[in-house]
């Protein structure tokens, strides 16, 4: 059996991996030149943490991990106004770049990943699908999986255009730039400073190198043409340790709006979506590497269970996560009022919330409440589980 697979993210690997160890023939196709490194910070744990341990990838990853002693509030002079220990209760969050989630996986992946190249051309078939490449080849494969990104050109392609985007009324930036005195001020501590509608953020990697987020309430989901310029004018005036950060020209951006995807159909015949491409949830839930992970093994798990019948697997691994991702989804647009509180009332509010967490014994509750789905998803054995052999 032959798989194609459009992006070499943690969803198009997660699925690569199990396939072939399923006896698959893959092959990934990824538009960027080269693999994408560096980027954001992700907390990382839930069932993709389960679906990493039984790939036998859990340790590695703990090799790789920032770990973030706490998360606290500053103001604009840098004075903290709430903060709140990362106790015992988060040992099992691991907090790491997803460029370093995404290379642990492809370091233990086999199969070919053509860089610099997407799919140009979708021809469904009964018994395959072909696909004709940006490079103007043609492959006929038994599978083709869209696992690239929100803005998923498979889905395009395969589904139609239609309104599968819900935009979440923000604009978010991310990128990690190197500055000792910085990243001395803010250690392996996530600081970050709230006014209405507008949230930045920092974390200390180590090797003087500082991770910052960016997040903004945008009426317009058009990201702008110059992201840097954009960054110093909305945030520039925000003091703290802002003027420092947005001097710097960042060597490699993450800029985006912050957007969740319903997809109306996951698969179609023998072409699925996977990830964010049909199940994005945004950063505001905090889990989509997590479900990506997850979403990877429940299809890798249900086209073991039937072999033969690839529109069928696919249509049982889609019903076994839709309702999950439901749930995370709607959780994330719930949680918006707390990441990017919208006013002064808000922001109190939500420093009270963190003061509460602080409390001895509460911080597991606390985490339990952030921790909305998947919980029993990753279940049973697959064939492919490297902890179950
Ligand atoms: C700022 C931020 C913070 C986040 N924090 C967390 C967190 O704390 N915890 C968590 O679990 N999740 C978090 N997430 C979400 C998480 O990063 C994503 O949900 C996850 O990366 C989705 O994986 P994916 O493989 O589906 O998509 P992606 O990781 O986006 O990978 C898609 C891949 O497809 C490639 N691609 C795109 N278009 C094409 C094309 N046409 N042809 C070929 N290749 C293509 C891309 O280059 C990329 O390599 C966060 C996201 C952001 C933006």
């Amino acid at each position: 059996m032959k798989a194609l697979i459009c992006g070499a993210g943690i969803a198009g690997l997660t699925l690569a991996w199990h396939l072939e160890r399923a006896g698959w023939e893959v092959e990934v196709v990824e538009r960027s030149a080269v693999f994408r490194d560096g980027g954001y910070m992700i907390d990382f744990y839930g069932a993709g943490l389960e679906v990493a341990d039984r790939m036998g990838l859990a340790d590695r990853l703990r090799e790789v991990r920032h770990p973030v002693s706490e998360i606290g509030y500053v103001d604009r002079n840098g004075r903290q106004t709430s903060r709140l220990a990362m106790g015992s209760g988060f040992d099992g969050v691991i907090s790491l770049l997803r460029g370093d989630l995404a290379r642990i996986i492809r370091d233990d992946t086999r199969a070919e990943i053509r860089y610099a190249t997407s799919v140009a051309e979708i021809r469904p078939g009964g018994e395959a699908v072909t696909v004709g490449l940006t490079d103007g080849t043609t492959r006929t494969v038994d599978l083709l999986v869209g696992a690239d990104g929100v803005h998923s050109t498979v889905r395009g392609q395969a589904f139609g255009p239609g309104d599968q985007i819900r935009y979440l009324g923000h604009h978010v930036a991310a990128y990690t730039l190197t500055d000792a005195r910085l990243s001395r001020l803010i250690g392996p501590r996530y600081r970050m400073l709230t006014v209405p509608g507008r949230m930045a953020g920092g974390y200390a990697l180590g090797g003087d190198r500082l991770a910052v987020l960016f997040l903004r309430a945008e009426p317009d989901p058009e990201p702008p043409r110059d992201p840097v310029a954009a960054l110093r004018e909305h945030f520039g005036d925000l003091g703290w340790i802002l003027p420092g950060v947005l001097r710097a020209e960042p060597a490699d951006i993450y800029y985006d709006q912050v957007s969740q995807v319903e997809a109306s159909k996951w698969s179609h015949g023998r072409v699925a979506l996977l990830g964010d491409a049909c199940q994005a949830v945004s950063l505001f839930a905090g889990h989509g590497a997590s479900m990506a992970m997850a979403a990877a093994w429940v299809m890798a798990d249900e086209l073991a269970a039937t072999p033969g019948d690839v529109p069928g697997s696919l249509g049982r691994y889609e019903r076994r996560m839709r309702p999950v991702i439901a749930e995370v989804q709607a959780f994330g647009r719930r949680f918006i009022r707390w990441m990017a509180p919208p006013s002064r009332f808000r922001i109190a509010a939500r420093d009270g919330l963190l003061r509460l967490a602080g409390l001895p014994g509460m911080d597991r509750l606390f985490l339990s409440s952030l921790t909305p789905g998947g919980h029993g998803l990753i279940t049973g054995r697959s064939a492919t589980d490297v902890t179950n052999r």
